[in-house]
């Protein structure tokens, strides 16, 4: 649900930057989330990470029913989206989580989740270096924590149509909601300093490199396959290589430099409660880890029943 007093804090957006209904679930996800923008029934808005597609003014997301929550789109925006607590003591650490306030997006009872959103200069823009596209685009992740059944990182990305951050409303999984502080609101968008832009241009230059199998040599010999939109084991969400098979009970998912599965597993360990590793493979076009739907064993079941009914 949106409220209109939320809204109201971003009127002064809405001709400068792209504002999005969200409310759909991503194609081919597993699990639903409900964080996609959405059409008028409730569907994914086609094409919204299009150029073309022009931003909603608050006005039409007030009157937009299937609207759960709004996004704002990165063509001009950086995030620094930090997921967990050590995440939160490395971006810290990196110097990137202090200095003036800007535009923070938090989820009710959850510290260590939020997302940091600035406004690049011109300038600071120009200076990204360009990716495997030839675009200046960031996208990157640094892993701070790598445990079998909970991962932390902080996404970079920004200066791209291809993302949007969720910044009001509902999150629908938790059933909490989004939130921004006093003194992080809309209003208090900023650019990052000098010295928070060279370390963010630092981290991507060294992340820039990562080289990605093509989807047709990924998926060769696998026909019946499906490449993720996002990988469950790694969270790949772009230059999409990992897969799934069609009876969705085993994934391949690629070893890249910005995502990669979990390492260091025993053959049979479960992840997130559901995926046995298998094992890993080189191949001539990159490293791929198999997994493959663990069925829990009666115990486990009744273990889990106790610990909802407890
Ligand atoms: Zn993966």
């Amino acid at each position: 649900m949106l409220l209109p007093k939320e809204l109201g804090q971003l009127k002064h957006l809405e001709k400068k930057h792209v504002l999005l209904p969200v409310g759909a679930d991503h194609p081919f996800s597993t699990i639903k989330k409900k964080k996609a923008p959405c059409n008028r029934q409730g569907g994914l808005l086609k094409g919204w990470n299009k150029p073309e597609q022009k931003g909603f003014s608050v006005n039409e997301l007030w009157n937009y029913q299937s609207a759960i929550a709004v996004g704002i789109r990165c063509d001009n925006l950086f995030v620094l989206d930090i997921d967990g607590e050590t995440a939160n003591s490395k971006v810290i650490d990196l110097g990137l989580g202090g200095g003036a306030d800007t535009w923070t997006i938090r989820r009710t009872g959850e510290q260590h989740y939020y997302k940091r959103i600035f406004l690049p200069t011109k300038e600071q823009i120009n200076a990204i270096p360009p990716n495997s596209k030839g675009k200046k685009e960031l996208h990157f992740r640094v892993y701070t924590k790598e445990e079998k059944d909970s991962r932390e990182a902080i996404e970079f990305f920004g200066h791209t149509p291809g993302r949007q951050v969720i910044v009001q409303g509902q999150h629908f999984s938790t059933n909490g909601r989004y939130t921004t502080r006093i003194g992080e609101e809309p209003k208090n968008l900023r650019p990052p300093t000098v010295r928070e832009w060279n370390i963010v241009l630092r981290l991507a230059r060294q992340y820039a490199g990562e080289k990605v199998p093509p989807p047709g040599l990924v998926l060769k010999n696998k026909t019946s396959w499906k490449r993720l939109a996002e990988c469950p084991i790694c969270n790949r969400n772009e230059r999409v290589v990992c897969s799934i098979s069609e009876d969705r009970q085993t994934i391949s998912c690629f070893h890249g430099l910005t995502f990669y599965p979990p390492t260091g597993l025993k053959k049979g360990e479960v992840i997130f409660g559901t995926w046995a590793y298998s094992k890993t493979e080189e191949r001539s076009f990159g490293t791929f880890s198999t997994f493959v739907r663990h069925r829990p064993s009666s115990l486990e079941l009744l273990n889990r029943r106790l610990q909802i009914s407890g």
